[in-house]
């Protein structure tokens, strides 16, 4: 496997370069550059050169959108991909959109984040211990990656894994695709991942030598306007996962 990210034709020719850059600031400059998945390269260019009505005057950020919070997190939460609208228009994870609006509060309410809103990537907020990210770092049409565009993106995961790992100690997967996704890299990141692999469920939990790892339902708008999962289920998860993680403070 190549170490430094996902190959392909479309890689930009400027990625060596910015493979020397260290750390999870380096990643998250290499992942911003992928050009791995042509579908995806398409979609996220013309949302952006479309838009949306409501953020005509944007500049839309129409990349890849690497993950978001600082670098000794001992706790990851882990999406499926950007929103169209969301994270490709203003380049920070789970910002912009609905989603990202109960996220956001519900790390705010535990403790985990310096503000209850995420609106633009300069907004000044922080994340506490916490980083989150996404096993598919470019926005796909209707929110479904294919398995290999999943697949080609998964190095990405296994890098930051890997940078997180000597601080990481809770994992908190949001969805089903996320799990499917998320498993494979914890294995390619060295953790011993029970087989056959733990099915997905709301409130799951799985000990991987040395991380806890908790399934959530997704923050999508079909489940929170359903009230599949409520402010308070996410709340909970979060909380018993940051204290798996060691994580003071909490609220
Ligand atoms: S989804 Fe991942 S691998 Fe595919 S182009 Fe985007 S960043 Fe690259």
């Amino acid at each position: 496997m190549d170490t430094n990210g996902p190959v392909g034709p479309a890689r930009p020719a400027g990625s060596a370069g910015l493979a020397g850059l260290a750390g999870l600031a380096g990643l998250d400059e290499r992942i911003a550059g992928c050009r791995a998945c042509p579908r995806l390269v398409a979609w996220r260019e013309e949302v952006a050169r479309g838009k949306r009505a409501a953020f005509a005057d944007w500049t839309y950020w129409g990349r890849p959108v690497p993950g978001f919070g600082p670098p000794e997190a001992r706790l990851l939460v882990v999406g499926l991909a950007p929103a169209a609208h969301g994270g490709n228009r203003t380049g920070r994870m789970f910002t912009g959109d609905r989603s990202g609006d109960v996220l956001y509060q519900a790390l705010y309410d535990v403790g985990l984040a310096s503000q209850p809103t995420s609106v633009t990537a300069d907004d000044g907020l922080e994340l506490y211990g916490v980083r989150v990210t996404s096993p598919v770092h470019c926005a796909p049409p209707a929110n479904k990656p294919t398995p290999e565009e999943r697949d080609t993106c998964r190095p990405w995961l296994v890098q930051e894994l890997n940078l997180l790992r000597p601080t990481l100690r809770a994992v908190v997967v949001l969805g089903a695709f996320g799990w499917q996704a998320a498993l494979p890299a914890f294995a390619q990141a060295g953790w011993t991942v029970p087989r056959p692999r733990p099915a997905f469920a709301h409130g799951a939990h799985v000990s991987l030598d040395g991380l806890e790892l908790f399934g959530c339902f997704h923050v999508s708008q079909r489940n929170t306007f359903t009230g599949r999962l409520t402010p308070a289920m996410l709340r909970e998860v979060l909380r018993t996962a940051a204290r798996a993680a060691g994580l003071h403070g909490l609220k």
